[in-house]
């Protein structure tokens, strides 16, 4: 196998090389502790402040809105703890949906065991929440609207400013995990009402373990980590100045390629998504046609199961995914596929391609060549699927 065909981005992606470039100085010359006085070390601190104007202006936010975390997991936990501490003495109900990211719904499950309420919206059979149903959701008591921007598995964009605009009719407070969404999607935190919001720098061609939580100016919430007064003495310990520096890097990158890059990888996901529609039999796109990630392609494939394609696929040197890596090892189907609908066997029979910047139309053939095979193989090997062309022939 000489070429390996990367189709997993939204599990993470490779470090831009000028990303790693910028990073190399702050292990290396650039070491000092941002909070010593001498003048080696205190410049660290204006390339911090810089890097926070950078991705505070991809969002339009200040850049004292904008908290370094370790990444998107870590914003997601400090969000929903924090604010559910915070606005305890208004009430105890917080909602979500039913496809968000473990990272959220662990944390919501957490907070159920210490006393909070959380309802878990319903979303449609294209992955996208129902207005209706979260207006209905409401109620005195509820401090906070906890819905992702885009969805992992799926890459149904959700309707975030209408959200945002119900949460801010009501006084509720609205975060919204955007690590699939940020750099894939134009974001304005203030005309969609956003009060927090979740990001990460491994999805967006920026370093692992670092990522940052934005927190509106005047929100209430508590500090994170105690200790110094990193962070606005909201999330203590020394800055991870080489990952700040990638992910401000990643990011200028980012959006200054922003509508080049997934104008290109729309292209290609469309086209991505015609072959296999019209060179698999029994197949069915997951997800909203048309409100859907740039990047993302995810299929189901009747009497075919997904842990088994993804082997062949490994073999052919194609890396893709059958749900969301932390889901990948259990027998369990997804609980986005769920939400959507899918009966649990085909739910089983999923594969969810993520394309990068780096991924070619070549690629792309190369990829359906390969699963036509396998998928053919595959049925051929299963009793089901041969009662059932027995059936269609009768
Ligand atoms: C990857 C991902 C996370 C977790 O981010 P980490 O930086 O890996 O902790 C959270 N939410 C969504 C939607 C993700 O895709």
């Amino acid at each position: 196998m000489d070429k390996l065909i990367y189709l997993d981005n939204a599990a993470t992606t490779r470090t831009a090389p000028e990303v790693v470039e910028a990073m190399l100085p702050y292990f290396t010359e650039n070491y000092g502790n941002p909070s010593s006085v001498y003048g080696f070390a205190a410049a660290n601190k204006d390339v911090i402040t810089r890097q926070r104007e950078i991705i505070g202006d991809a969002i339009g936010a200040k850049g004292n809105e904008i908290y370094f975390t370790a990444g998107g997991s870590e914003s997601d936990n400090w969000a929903l703890k924090a604010t559910a501490e915070a606005c305890e003495s208004k009430g105890k109900h917080i909602i979500t949906t039913k496809i968000e990211h473990h990272a959220i719904l662990h944390t919501c499950e957490y907070l159920e065991k210490r006393g909070y309420e959380v309802t878990y919206l319903d979303v449609d059979e294209n992955g996208i929440v129902k207005l209706d149903e979260l207006k209905k959701a409401i109620r005195p008591d509820t401090i906070l609207i906890s819905v992702m921007y885009a969805n992992n598995e799926i890459g149904s964009i959700q309707p975030i400013r209408e959200i945002g605009e119900i949460a801010h009719e009501h006084g509720i407070l609205f975060h919204t995990d955007a690590v699939q969404a940020f750099c894939q999607i134009p974001i304005d935190v203030n005309a969609c009402h956003i009060d927090m919001l979740s990001a990460s720098g491994h999805k967006l061609n920026g370093p692992k373990g670092i990522g940052f939580l934005y927190i509106r100016t005047g929100v209430k919430i508590r500090s994170f980590v105690h200790g110094g007064a990193q962070e606005r003495k909201r999330r203590a310990g020394t800055e991870n100045v080489p990952g700040i520096v990638g992910l401000g890097k990643a990011v200028e990158r980012a959006v200054s390629s922003l509508e080049e890059r997934t104008g290109k990888e729309r292209e290609l996901r469309d086209y991505l998504i015609r072959r296999i529609e019209n060179e698999i039999p029994y197949c069915r796109l997951n997800g909203d046609r048309e409100k859907r990630l740039p990047n993302n392609v995810n299929f189901s494939f009747q009497f075919v199961e997904g842990e088994s394609l993804l082997i062949m696929l490994d073999m052919k040197g194609i890396c893709a995914s059958s749900g969301s890596a932390c889901t990948s090892g259990s027998l369990d189907p997804s609980h986005v596929l769920l939400a959507i609908g899918l009966p649990h066997e085909i739910a089983h029979g999923s594969l969810r391609m993520t394309l990068g910047e780096e991924t070619t139309k070549e690629d792309l053939d190369y990829v359906v060549d390969s699963l036509k095979g396998i998928v053919e193989n595959l049925r051929g090997m299963s009793p089901l699927y041969e009662d059932f062309i027995k059936k269609q022939n009768n």
